[in-house]
């Protein structure tokens, strides 16, 4: 496998993104690190800094932004923003590896127009609209104003599929995670 791959997953929060990543990541002969994005929203759950996100205040965010550090970055909900830091493509792609993001619809095509066939962009589907609120729900850890946020934007956010290079339906789990793993081990 060629090294240096840049391989994005996206959806609408709630699809399974950091699922599917997380047992991805547990197949060495894919050779995949994380990149760790910057985000001034707070931790959820059992999220931990530098591991899930890189947590920082709008203010931090802000001069980051302004000092050139991120590859992109997009406000993703209102007062909410997220961006790939340069220190982590250099981390990952220094140490060997292809590297893995989870992010939202507008950076995921930004990173294919700026890397190009270097970059495999992936959307994951949801079921159903229905399935995506009950996985929002059941995630138990977002405030019923986070989700309702989240599920406004869905609609939206699918009209981007059809930009991307593939589509995957997460349905069942360990079926989205092996499509997802072939397809990666046929570009990467
Ligand atoms: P995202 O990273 O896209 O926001 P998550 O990975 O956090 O989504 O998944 C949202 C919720 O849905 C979590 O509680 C997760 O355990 C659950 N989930 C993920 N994939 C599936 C699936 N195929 N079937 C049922 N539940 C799922
Ligand atoms: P969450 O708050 O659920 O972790 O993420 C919300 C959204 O932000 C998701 O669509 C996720 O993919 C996106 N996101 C996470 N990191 C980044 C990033 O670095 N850049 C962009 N553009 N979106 C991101």
């Amino acid at each position: 496998m060629n090294k240096g791959k840049i391989i994005v997953l996206s959806a609408p929060s709630g699809t399974g993104k950091s699922s599917i990543i997380k047992r991805l990541l547990d197949y060495p002969e894919l050779q995949l690190g994380f990149s760790v994005s910057a985000t001034s929203r707070s931790p959820r759950g059992t999220e931990q800094h530098g591991v899930e996100y890189y947590f920082i205040t709008h203010e931090e965010f802000k001069n980051k932004a302004e000092a050139g550090d991120f590859v992109e970055w997009e406000e993703v909900y209102p007062g909410t923003c997220y961006g790939t830091l340069k220190s982590e493509v250099k981390r990952v792609t220094e140490a060997g590896q292809n590297l893995i993001m989870d992010i939202d619809v507008k950076g995921g095509l930004n990173v294919k127009k700026c890397y190009g066939d270097q970059a495999l962009t992936i959307f994951i589907l949801p079921p159903s609209k229905e399935e995506l609120e009950k996985r929002l729900r059941g995630r138990g850890t977002d405030a019923e104003e986070v989700i309702r946020k989240r599920l406004d934007k869905a609609d939206y956010e699918l009209s981007f599929a059809p930009q991307f290079d593939v589509r995957v339906v997460n349905d069942d789990l360990e079926k989205a995670v092996e499509e997802v793993r072939t397809l990666i081990m046929h570009n990467a």
